[in-house]
């Protein structure tokens, strides 16, 4: 082949050849344009939709303060109307344990002042034998003392201590049947000295029992030598119970067996002032009617 021609078709090649690459070089400009225009379309949403999302969480945010600021609002209001609730509750409890407290049972009795022979306790209860000196006798008490005697003997049985029930309620009709029957067996002048007992009015409230041991088996002064005795002067008062003629008191002969039931707290108060039932004042007496069975 002459050389003249293959030249002309080197020049074309490379002539269209640098076309193509021009032509190639521009699309791809005008490509980057676009991609830029579409970048910069982007950014500016972008941008948009970031200012709509920070205005959204300011509001959000606002609303959770505005929100906590009433749940805090709304959480003391509830609190202190609970706290005017529970006021209100106490003080309703306060009066229902009044109107059902019986005052009799915080009454000081004498050889004077007598319970009304009609008088019986609001409901009686049956002693476990377990707790009787005899165990063929059935024994009664007022059904809210029963609790409070019952864990005195627990406690005193697990110091190796056996206090027993030798009486408990008595009825005014049991009283006359007693009267009665001693009549005949001692005659009247001993029946009515035993029978006229002061703890009488006591034992009928249903609050009261009298003690022994089973060694002695009676009412007995010699009770007062016992190390169970011993243990009742020293802890009766944490159950509710006090004596209630102790040694030398001014009003009446001493009856180391007669325990009567007045609720922890005055029987705790009376043991730490180190006064008798009899000798505190009754309207000082009455104001823990409305705790007696607190436990
Ligand atoms: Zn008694």
């Amino acid at each position: 082949m002459d050389q003249k021609p293959k030249s002309i078709i080197y020049t074309i090649i490379t002539v269209l050849v640098f076309i193509v690459l021009i032509s190639y070089i521009v699309y791809l400009e005008y490509n980057k344009d676009i991609l830029i225009k579409k970048t910069d379309e982007l950014e500016t949403q972008n941008q948009t939709y970031l200012k709509e999302f920070y205005k959204l969480k300011d509001i959000a945010a606002s609303s959770t303060l505005a929100f906590n600021d009433l749940y805090t609002t709304l959480s003391k209001v509830m609190q202190e109307e609970g706290l005017k609730n529970k006021t209100l509750e106490e003080k309703l409890i306060s009066l229902d344990k009044l109107t059902r407290s019986d005052p009799k049972l915080l009454q000081k009795y004498s050889k004077i002042y007598f319970l009304n022979e009609n008088y019986t306790p609001r409901e009686i209860g049956n002693i476990s034998s377990d707790y009787i000196f005899n165990k063929k006798v059935e024994y009664k008490l007022h059904v809210d003392v029963i609790y409070f005697l019952l864990s005195m003997i627990d406690d005193a049985r697990k110091e190796g201590l056996n206090p027993l029930i030798i009486s408990a309620y008595r009825s005014f009709d049991s009283q006359v049947n007693l009267k009665a029957k001693n009549k005949v067996t001692y005659g009247s002048n001993t029946a009515n000295r035993f029978v006229a007992e002061q703890g009488y009015s006591e034992h009928q409230l249903g609050t009261t029992v009298d003690l022994t041991i089973p060694s002695i088996g009676s009412v007995s002064m010699t009770f007062d030598k016992t190390k169970e005795y011993e243990w009742l002067q020293n802890n009766a008062h944490k159950y509710g119970f006090i004596l209630s003629y102790p040694k030398s008191n001014a009003y009446y002969a001493y009856e180391p067996w007669h325990w009567r039931f007045v609720g922890i707290d005055l029987a705790t108060q009376l043991h730490q002032d180190n006064i008798y039932f009899y000798n505190l004042d009754q309207r000082k007496i009455d104001d823990y009617l409305v705790n007696i069975f607190d436990k």
